[in-house]
């Protein structure tokens, strides 16, 4: 089985400073974004997913986030038995995408302290992750899990290291927990992220990592569809 684990905003700074071996696995490195006027969640994840940069495509609507890839658009329709889990600009769960844009404004209107944000960020991880681990047990021939605790938690907290040391502990944990049962392997973020005081705002790079030697050098988001449908037809 291949694995993908989509991070969002893993900072490739912190996952080498907390010396996390897990996600960094055999090769790892920071993806360009250079193609992208900036790095936004919703663009990215739609690019890496069709292998298309869909930014023109989706700043062109009123409601970025109301987009949604078909699933001919992804490398999903070229693989047999695949699944993606909670992806943005494909599957995301937008009720609670909703919940924690209100959350983050509640947060700063002070009507919630950053622990109930918190709290409510890893209830939905929890979901998500469990979703996971059970289609791992699937007979499946690709699973992407989307984990987006490190960007929604990190956009009020990445600068309180040590929270965030425990975030990213968790993600390493469910990579090597994942990489168990991958033939092949990628941890990818669409961006990482840079403190601002306590908060955190999204960097000009992403992280990507793999088992194994891709022959990827300074890899795009875009570039990872054709290494995922391997030797399938384009
Ligand atoms: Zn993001």
């Amino acid at each position: 089985m291949d694995i993908i684990i989509g991070i969002d905003g893993l900072e490739y700074n912190y996952v080498t400073e907390f010396q996390l071996k897990g996600l960094t696995q055999k090769v790892y490195g920071k993806t360009d974004l250079s193609e992208f006027e900036k790095p936004r969640t919703m663009v990215i994840w739609s690019s890496f997913m069709s292998g298309i940069n869909q930014e023109k495509r989706i700043m062109s609507l009123k409601n970025m986030w109301g987009f949604k890839l078909n699933k001919e658009e992804t490398f999903l329709s070229k693989i047999p038995k695949s699944i993606a889990i909670d992806v943005p600009g494909y599957n995301q769960d937008l009720e609670q995408h909703e919940k924690e844009r209100q959350a983050m404004k509640d947060f700063f209107d002070k009507k919630i302290t950053v622990e109930e944000y918190d709290n409510m960020v890893l209830a939905h991880h929890k979901k998500i992750k469990e979703k996971f681990f059970e289609e791992l047990e699937k007979d499946n021939e690709l699973v992407m899990g989307y984990f987006g605790a490190a960007d929604v938690i990190g956009h009020l907290s990445f600068g309180m290291k040590i929270k965030m040391k425990v975030i990213y502990k968790e993600m390493e944990e469910i990579v090597r927990k994942a990489s168990e049962k991958a033939d092949r392997l990628l941890v990818i973020s669409d961006h990482g992220m840079e403190a601002v005081g306590r908060y955190g705002d999204h960097s000009t790079y992403g992280f990507w990592s793999l088992n194994f030697e891709p022959g990827l050098d300074n890899p795009k988001p875009t570039d990872f569809y054709k290494l995922i449908i391997k030797d399938r037809e384009i």
